[in-house]
């Protein structure tokens, strides 16, 4: 059976993420409150977009249809919105596994213990490749 991949903010991250999901034949549905996001999606993205705020619940549960999905990644701009998307697609959806973007890393506690998120933070990644080069 398919995967159902809910992208959350299609930013060039959650973009680039909803192009590989697609490519891979997972079932995506992005949502952007922009809809010029959704230039950024290039070929061999072939799923839904979603044209709405990620935080409004109608958008969440009538379009996204955020309680099926067996996924959600969770890309906005910003940390305050990722952190409360988390914590609806855990407590409140149930949503099987939750990959959610951060650039604050003071934010990994705010998460802790929440069931099935996976916390990334791309900031830190690209300061621990260039000390590394650096060095
Ligand atoms: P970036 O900041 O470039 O990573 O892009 C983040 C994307 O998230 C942009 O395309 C924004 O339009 C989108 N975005 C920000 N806040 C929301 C929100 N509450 N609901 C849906 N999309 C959002």
């Amino acid at each position: 059976m398919k995967k159902k991949v809910v992208i959350l903010g299609c930013g060039r991250l959650g973009a680039s993420v909803a192009a590989y999901c697609s490519s891979r034949g997972d079932s995506v549905i992005v949502v952007d409150s922009n809809p010029v996001a959704f230039d950024r999606l290039e070929e061999p993205f072939s799923g839904f977009k979603v044209t709405g705020d990620a935080t409004d619940f109608s958008v969440l549960e009538r379009e996204a249809f955020i309680a099926t999905c067996d996924e959600a990644v969770i890309t906005t701009g910003s940390d305050n919105v990722n952190l409360f998307l988390a914590h609806l697609c855990s407590g409140i959806y149930g949503v099987e596994r939750i990959i959610v973007r951060f650039d604050d890393p003071a934010y990994e506690t705010l998460v802790e213990g929440l069931r099935g998120v996976e916390a990334v933070y791309p900031f830190q990644l690209s300061y621990q490749e260039i000390v590394g080069k650096a060095s």
